[in-house]
């Protein structure tokens, strides 16, 4: 009799059970209720399945540590395993066992009373204390639904299976029946075996479940594609044979008539290709003259030829950088943005001087701005101090980057190119798709080059930061060799398979939210940000540049539209929501159609003048209507202010308190950071309520507030962040997430049109933020009053513009107790029912 190795009793143990004869198994795991077969060779396991079988008792299943160990003794048997019911024995010719067996019951083996000649063990049931836990039967419903998703991947679980998974109502047998079929090894099923918590198990099979579900949705969008592909190619071949066979039989093996070709030669020979894409021309030249004319492989080295002579091969627009000319173009064509035409202006006289000391020899290459690049390839590339980084335009969008970029392009008096880079995931999009790829095609960025028409165009990657990657490679890295001026003059694009220099192409980038680059690209560009307009800035930039070009685009004079005072205001605030002025200028648009509408149709008379009282008829009812805008007011709702790529946006925070068990519940969508900081905030709150003035004076009355202090072991505290889309994230509502608490605690309201902003530490302190400007304007938009910030902001918001605070009256606070008298205060409300 040799004792297991001591272990915790379950919570939910009973007393020791007879000794019963135990089976150790190999790589099988038979949880309760689930009938299995298993073949039995071993001489002492026979013994075992034997004896119960005939004495009608039960057999305890215990997994060996080591499937391997041909004897194993009884510290290599697991300690927890399944009492079973043997259901049927076989006999098989060679003197082993086939069985069927019925789980029944976990178990925890406490005791051997022999080894041999078979195992007699006792054991404990093994049952959870929590099974009836409400959190369970929730748990149960989410892991049925998972499994569900999951059955359907695989087609050998039978659909009545799903069918008792979902009547299950029994979380612990649920968890059993569903670790049963799930095609995990022997290991996991082990540890879910031994999971003595059902909530536990449950948890750990819905991380499972998640894992493997994204794993089988992947192996199967992989697979259709695959299928997809092997489809077409065959389908291809086939048709190929199928001309192959029909010509020969028609024009018995004529071949492409010469002037077919006539054309590539007559380009071949203006002698612009690099030597390596002469080769290759010459290659597909000689293999276009011995094609059959009507073979499909005709169209594709066609298709080659094309893409090799569309492209500019030395052609150059002039390289000149004037930087007075493009500071000239730029205040002609874009209103304010001081900083951010300066800093452009640095920029280009930095590369300015790059490319002259470059001409005289001190750089090794050629940069993008200036100079004959023919030679750059052949110089050295080593030069340490090379330019090596790129123009990022950064802000929300609407706020003038790509016309910016445009502008510049304008002003320097080269082609501009806009290469959209959203959503592009498959590495083949920047780098082209190999040729035995049916549908190849060159990528965006040779494809731009071929556009443009020279080989220095200023170029737009347009949304870097929505670049994505997956399993067709990471375009990012593609990317990299683009911009780098080390390797870019000699990119390689798959589907040319020669190189092409791309030293010459003055590259912009854009992205609405830099976080969202890839890092390595990161460290490469020189990012310059543009923020939010003022409402100020945005009727100045509506009369100087969108009207008339708007009312141009029309075929409008650009005082054939009259607005009357106060309209374009009322557009702004009543039609569009925006950082930046792309929704005013779409409504613009709207009204100078409709005036030329009405004035050929109805013989209306120009100018026509557009009033605040009609604009209802140019635009249709004010989309933003002062009296929807969030302004709470309400017990437990308070206002944020949240910095986003679209610029900054007024924030709706929900506090309630519910029947519970002390907890801290947060939905909506909250990051990491801001879930940290709501459990600083709470943190705050329990910690302080009863002990400091100020909170103290305002729980009084709260209906949570017992003889000995405030209750809240037997309440949660939910907060929910609406909207639910938005994922949102960052310290910086700390402040506004404890007033929403607190108000909810005390069921006091929260002043309407008051919004704040500021992080929260456990000591109660308000910490600084960024993205004050944003936030700002964003309070502006919404129609706040009142705006509560760290006071260690006081010196960035006195270096904003005076119009970004507007209105607003802005309150500085060092710790959360002085915030309260300006947002809480009004009614009690009473408590809500239990
Ligand atoms: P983004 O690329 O940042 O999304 P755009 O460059 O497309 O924005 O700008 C949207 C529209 O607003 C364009 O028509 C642009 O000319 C105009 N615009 C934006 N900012 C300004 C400005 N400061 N002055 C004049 N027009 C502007």
């Amino acid at each position: 009799m040799t004792p297991n190795p001591p272990e915790k009793a379950a919570a939910g143990d009973t007393a020791p059970a007879a000794a019963l004869p135990l089976l150790p198994t190999r790589e099988l795991v038979v949880f309760p209720h689930m009938v299995a077969p298993i073949f039995v060779g071993r001489a002492k396991s026979i013994e075992a399945i034997q004896r119960a079988f005939n004495e009608h008792s039960p057999l305890i299943l215990s997994a060996q540590r080591e499937p391997t160990q041909e004897e194993p003794g009884v510290a290599d048997i697991m300690a927890v395993g399944t009492r079973v019911k043997v259901l049927q024995l076989f006999q098989l010719p060679d003197g082993s066992v086939k069985a069927l067996v019925e789980g029944e019951q976990r178990v925890r083996i406490e005791s051997y009373e022999a080894t041999a000649p078979c195992f007699v063990a006792r054991s404990v049931s093994l049952t959870s204390s929590d099974r009836a836990l409400p959190r369970c039967r929730s748990l149960g419903r989410r892991v049925a639904r998972e499994f569900g998703t999951y059955a359907r991947h695989d087609p050998q679980l039978a659909e009545e299976l799903l069918g008792v998974v979902e009547q299950t109502r029994d979380p612990e047998e649920l968890a059993d029946i569903v670790a049963a079929h799930l095609q995990v090894d022997a290991a996991q099923k082990q540890a879910l075996l031994e999971m003595e918590s059902t909530q536990e198990r449950l948890l750990a099979l819905l991380e499972l479940l998640a894992e493997e579900n994204a794993v089988l949705e992947i192996e199967q969008e992989i697979g259709l594609k695959v299928q997809q592909r092997i489809e077409s190619a065959q389908r291809q071949l086939f048709l190929h044979e199928k001309l192959r066979v029909i010509r020969d039989e028609i024009e018995e093996g004529g071949e492409t008539p010469d002037e077919e070709v006539g054309e590539y030669v007559r380009r071949l020979a203006e002698g612009r290709l690099s030597p390596a894409a002469r080769k290759l021309v010459e290659r597909e030249l000689k293999k276009l003259r011995q094609a059959p004319s009507m073979s499909p492989e005709v169209a594709v080295i066609r298709g080659l030829l094309d893409s090799i002579f569309d492209l500019p091969w030395g052609t150059l627009a002039p390289a000149d950088v004037d930087v007075a000319a493009v500071d000239r173009h730029l205040q002609r064509t874009h209103y304010g943005l001081k900083d951010v035409k300066d800093r452009i202006l640095e920029y280009l006289a930095v590369c300015r001087m790059r490319s002259e000391a470059a001409a005289r020899g001190r750089f090794g290459r050629l940069s993008a701005l200036g100079g004959s690049g023919r030679a750059a390839a052949t110089r050295r590339d080593d030069d340490a101090d090379q330019p090596a980084t790129i123009l990022c335009l950064a802000g929300p969008p609407g706020t003038g980057k790509s016309s910016v970029a445009q502008s510049i392009a304008d002003a320097l008096g080269r082609p501009f190119v806009r290469v959209a880079l959203g959503g592009v995931r498959d590495e083949a999009e920047i780098r082209g798709h190999r040729r035995t790829y049916i549908g190849a095609m060159p990528g965006r960025i040779v494809e731009g080059l071929a556009k443009s028409g020279v080989d220095n165009p200023v170029m737009l990657l347009d949304e870097l930061d929505k670049l994505d990657s997956d399993w067709r490679g990471n375009p990012a890295a593609a990317l990299m060799e683009v911009l780098d001026p080390a390797h870019n003059h000699s990119f390689r694009d798959n589907y040319l398979e020669c190189e092409y220099d791309l030293s010459r192409v003055f590259f912009i980038a854009t992205a609405n939210d830099v976080d969202g680059i890839p890092a390595t690209l990161y460290d490469r560009l020189e990012v310059i940000y543009l923020t939010g307009y003022t409402l100020n800035e945005k009727l100045a930039i509506a009369r100087r540049h969108l009207l008339p070009r708007v009312a141009r685009d029309t075929g409008l004079r650009r005082d054939d539209v009259r607005f009357g005072r106060g309209v374009l205001q009322a557009i702004v605030r009543g039609y569009t929501r925006e950082a930046g002025v792309r929704e005013l200028e779409r409504a613009l648009r709207r009204i100078d159609r409709k005036v030329a509408r009405t004035h050929l149709e109805d013989g209306a008379p120009l100018p026509a003048t557009v009033e605040a009282g009609v604009l209802g008829e140019y635009l249709g009812e004010a989309v933003w209507l002062e009296t929807e805008l969030p302004r709470a007011g309400h017990v437990g709702e308070s206002l944020g202010l949240a910095y986003t790529s679209d610029g900054g946006e007024v924030l709706t925070i929900e506090a309630t308190i519910a029947r519970g068990r002390g907890e801290l519940v947060l939905t909506g969508q909250l990051g990491d950071v801001m879930q940290e900081s709501a459990s600083a905030a709470w943190g705050h709150l329990l910690g302080n309520v009863e002990r400091d003035p100020a909170l103290r004076a305002l729980i009084r009355r709260s209906p949570y507030l017992t003889k000995e202090g405030l209750d809240l072991a037997t309440q949660d505290v939910r907060v929910h962040v609406p909207e639910g889309a938005v994922p949102k994230d960052g310290p910086s509502a700390g402040l506004a997430l404890a007033v929403a608490m607190l108000s909810a605690l005390a069921r006091v309201p929260v002043k309407p049109r008051v919004a704040m902003t500021g992080e929260i530490t456990l000591g109660g302190r308000v910490l600084r933020v960024g993205g004050l400007k944003e936030k700002l304007l964003a309070a502006n938009r919404g129609g706040i009053r009142t705006v509560l910030l760290p006071a260690a902001n006081r010196a960035t918001v006195a270096e904003l513009p005076a119009d970004v605070v507007g209105r607003l009256k802005l309150v500085y606070v060092d710790k959360f107790a002085d915030a309260l008298p300006h947002v809480l205060g009004g009614r009690r409300a009473p408590a809500p029912p239990a």
